[in-house]
């Protein structure tokens, strides 16, 4: 373990070269006395140099995209160009207040309506509001909109939402934040909506059905127009979590496949780096009818002129951010969108597509494999089932060991349809090279844990941070350091 900047202290080192000051301070004009430090604070005294290899040696403990292969399962760590970086910290953008006057910043609106316009063409969906700051975000405000769709129509009876099993934990959350009652129903054999459970639970008071396409099992549900005949039928509205869109865009639009409300995740698909909590952008994309009730304002253009548009202001049920959404992240998705053009954002959904199939497959002896039937998306799951069974080895002890191999770990234990899962997404900005290198991983790792079980009950040994006791963690958890 690296050594903390407190211990690298020294008395009389220091960092900076300051004149001697001249200048008499009377500290109790400013600090009433009892609020006053009775004792010197103690810093560490380090020089510049200790300070700048500190640091860049704490950066380098982390893992990051620009370090290695990332392939965090549901989460889309794809590189980002830092194009978008340079870009967005422009003058320009940076000194806006958003309370100028409209004339003033055409140049943002112009860049917010131009974001609205075409994340609604390539969903299909007739506007989009930029408001909401996270996927869960975008849930919650589809939801809503959903719920003054009922109230509006005097659809007071309609009280529940149904999903998937193998939905999100976001969507059930969501559900619950709104006010609507969850029911879950159960995926079938192939990893897809079962049917006939979702017939079993519909009724006069489903108010509508989430569903991520395609879904967290990195499988697409095929289904998606008779499902929407099914909801739609006791007038309920379909949403989908465009969670997973960087598989299918520019090759299926939900907005004309039966959805009538989706979220986009701009940090997933659309080029924000994301991880340590945001900054993000959750959008959502409505069909025409439902455009009355999107957060105000929207982005409008008439007669060559951008405007904050406020004209359904009185149907809206409400805000859901302070003025339009994390304006620097929908920049990105801006230049990202129009550096790719529709060809470049197609060839991401089937480059993704073909890498996660590529691993799928050359993994399939290895690892179980619950639904290799199907062709996956831009995602798979395996499972470390077998490996449990034979070796007594735990998903968890492979997820470890891939950390010692120079890889993040994939996302672990979830779905949570899926014993000892491990979901991996390669994304598409990955190359053949990478993609093989992490094979050999995986497959090196498998026969470890024939061989050398221990290695893997042990790992991770090539970290800075070895294994912690998760248990002892939870029990005695000590966030404080102590000089
Ligand atoms: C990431 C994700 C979400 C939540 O999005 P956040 O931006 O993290 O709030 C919802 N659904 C699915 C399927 C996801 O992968």
């Amino acid at each position: 373990m690296a050594k903390t900047i407190f211990e690298k202290h020294s008395e009389g080192r220091k960092g900076y070269t300051l004149p001697t000051n001249d200048v008499e301070i009377s500290l109790n004009r400013c600090i009433p006395e009892k609020f006053q430090r009775k004792e010197e604070v103690k810093l560490p005294e380090v020089s510049e140099l200790d300070v700048m290899r500190h640091f860049l040696e704490l950066s380098q403990m982390n893992h990051c995209i620009e370090k290695g292969f990332y392939p965090l399962g549901s989460c889309t760590m794809k590189y980002n160009p830092k194009i978008n970086e340079t870009l967005v910290r422009n003058d320009g953008f940076n000194n806006l207040h958003p309370l100028q006057d409209e004339d003033t910043v055409q140049g943002a609106l112009e860049i917010l309506y131009e974001l609205q316009k075409d994340l609604a063409e390539i969903s299909g969906f007739s506007n989009v509001t930029l408001q909401p700051v996270a996927g869960a975000h975008g849930e919650f405000t589809g939801l809503k909109i959903m719920k003054a769709y009922h109230d509006h129509k005097g659809n007071s009876h309609k009280k529940k939402i149904i999903l998937p099993d193998s939905a999100h934990g976001t969507n059930p959350a969501s559900v619950t934040l709104v006010g609507y009652e969850m029911v879950e129903i159960k995926s079938n054999e192939k990893g897809l909506v079962g049917i006939e459970d979702l017939k079993a639970h519909v009724n006069d008071e489903t108010a509508g059905f989430m569903l991520t396409n395609p879904n967290t099992l990195g499988l697409f549900e095929s289904q998606v127009e008779e499902i929407a005949e099914i909801i739609h039928s006791v007038d309920g509205l379909m949403y989908m979590d465009g969670a997973n869109f960087n598989a299918i865009m520019g090759l299926v639009k939900p907005g004309e496949n039966g959805f009538d409300i989706m979220h986009f995740n701009l940090h997933k698909t659309f080029a924000t780096p994301h991880g340590g909590g945001g900054p993000g952008a959750g959008p959502i994309g409505v069909r025409e009818d439902l455009i009355k009730f999107l957060p105000a304002p929207l982005i409008g253009k008439k007669d060559d002129k951008y405007f904050l548009d406020y004209t359904h202001e009185k149907t809206s049920f409400g805000k859901v951010h302070s003025f339009f959404g994390n304006f620097a992240v929908n920049i990105k998705a801006y230049i990202y969108l129009k550096m790719l053009g529709p060809k470049g954002l197609r060839r991401v959904a089937e480059n993704a597509v073909i890498n996660a199939n590529y691993i799928q497959k050359k993994l399939e002896n290895y690892y179980d494999i619950p639904f290799k039937d199907s062709f996956c998306m831009h995602e798979f799951v395996a499972s470390g089932s077998w490996q449990k069974e034979k070796h007594g080895i735990k998903t968890l002890d492979i997820a470890k060991r891939i950390l010692d191999k120079g890889y993040h770990a994939p996302t672990i234990y979830f779905p949570l349809i899926v014993h000892e899962a491990m979901m991996i997404e390669p994304t598409e900005t990955e190359s053949k090279e990478t993609l093989d290198e992490f094979i050999d991983a995986m497959i090196e790792i498998a026969k470890e844990c024939e061989e050398h079980p221990e290695l893997l009950k042990n790992a991770p040994l090539n970290t800075p941070v070895k294994r912690v006791d998760d248990t002892l963690a939870v029990r005695q958890l000590n966030v404080k350091f102590e000089w």
